[in-house]
């Protein structure tokens, strides 16, 4: 036990980002000793209060109805460069921010089935986040399609081989995450790309627990299309806009379905009839919530620094500590590891598996350990890399080992 709590303080010192952790804020009578939910929810920066404050003072009440023109127009498309270029290897205009998660999967997929009509099958696996699996069964009813649902083992995901047993010239897409929510399973994104692609199908990524954890090459892994959130590793807050990718080659075939103002070609002109915008932009709908991506800006500054290979190599550093206190401190009392060991398959988080799991969460949050639940059973201990340090993370899993002694 000691040797793991010395293990703790030798990473601390050695952490190249420690630095990071001090930048996000805590009230004063803080009394989370120990969070362990960052790919939920991450932290707001003590920079993100500073710009809501100026954003609300100066651009809003200062500029009034001006702002749309000062700026506020192009921070869709300019912000969702931003990120394309620091946490998801896409070249500029091919990412926006706007909408929730949910809605712009329903827009990107509506869009892809919509391009290739004589293709009626969308493939997806069973242990998909429950949002793509229900916005993809509200598009088969609405498009008489089939979905084809790869059995995926929770504790792993899916797999190159389970598409390629699958995929066919019906296919118009095939739809996964990058890392599964519930295992933290880290898919072969480009592989499984080359092999829809070979079927003359389009890819659609989920990228909700990756982006601002893990590496992503969407341009170079030939993604077609791609969306995720920026309130967990990105920590934009509660309800932050979404983020939608469609690459550059699909942009002229590929039509979302929600044509509003916003994505029309000239949106003031307001003239008659809808005409898209070339580019990203077309991704848009309505008046894009300005508000909800002021944090953005300080959290992509944090990240464009610390650089997503070290925000990387330090989760997987945090991972398997996580994995070595499971091991020795929890496996005793009956708890698994439910996802992947191996770091090449491995996400930024790590669950934890023991049936009555759920009685223990308010003596956790009690004692200010604060980890996620997923029923039936699971405990997923989701360290973000720039908010989060490793005796922060031995100060939570002991104080679930001592609630699990009782
Ligand atoms: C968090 C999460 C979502 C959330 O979608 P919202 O529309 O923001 O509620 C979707 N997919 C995955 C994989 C997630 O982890």
């Amino acid at each position: 036990m000691t040797d793991l709590i010395a293990r703790a303080e030798a990473l601390d010192s050695a952490d190249p980002l420690a630095e990071y952790r001090s930048q996000f804020l805590a009230p004063d009578d803080f009394d989370v000793v120990s969070y362990l939910d960052g790919n939920s929810l991450g932290r707001p920066l003590i920079a993100t209060a500073a710009l809501m404050e100026e954003f609300i003072r100066e651009q809003w009440a200062g500029r009034l109805i001006r702002g749309w023109t000062d700026s506020w127009m192009e921070w869709p498309i300019r912000l969702g460069d931003r990120l394309g270029s620091v946490a998801l290897g896409a070249a500029a205009d091919q990412v926006v921010i706007g909408d929730s998660t949910t809605v712009l999967l329903y827009k990107l997929a509506r869009a892809a089935v919509d391009s290739s009509p004589s293709r009626k099958r969308v493939i997806l696996d069973t242990d998909n986040f429950p949002t793509d699996r229900y916005v993809l069964e509200g598009i088969a009813a609405e498009k008489g399609l089939e979905l084809v649902w790869i059995a995926t083992d929770p504790a792993a995901g899916i797999q190159p081989d389970q598409v390629a047993a699958v995929v066919d010239e019906r296919t118009a897409l095939v739809l996964f995450s990058h890392v599964a929510y519930r295992s933290g399973w880290l898919a072969d994104v480009a592989e499984i790309n080359r092999i829809a692609h070979d079927a003359g199908a389009l890819s659609m990524w989920d990228l909700c627990h990756s982006a601002g954890s893990v590496p992503i090459h969407l341009d170079a892994w030939g993604v077609d299309l791609a969306v995720g959130c920026t309130y967990k590793y990105l920590n934009g807050g509660p309800g932050a806009p979404a983020f939608a990718y469609l690459r550059k080659g699909l942009q002229t075939t590929l039509r979302q379905p929600i044509q509003g103002w916003m994505g029309h070609r000239a949106s003031f002109e307001m003239g008659p009839g809808y005409e898209p915008s070339a580019g990203s932009r077309a991704l848009l709908s309505g008046t894009p919530p300005i508000l909800g991506m002021v944090p953005l800006h300080a959290n992509l500054d944090m990240l464009a620094a610390a650089g997503i290979e070290a925000v990387r190599a330090k989760s997987l550093l945090l991972t398997s500590y996580v994995l070595d206190l499971a091991d020795e401190w929890l496996a005793p009392f009956g708890v698994e590891v439910a996802g992947p060991r191996d770091p090449a398959r491995r996400g930024g988080h790590v669950t934890l598996r023991k049936p009555g799991f759920e009685a223990l969460l308010d003596p956790l949050w009690d004692a200010g350990v604060i980890p996620d639940y997923r029923r039936p059973d699971g405990l997923r201990i989701g360290p973000a890399p720039l908010s989060t340090g490793f005796g922060e993370v031995a100060r939570g899993l002991s104080t679930l080992r001592d609630l699990l002694e009782k």
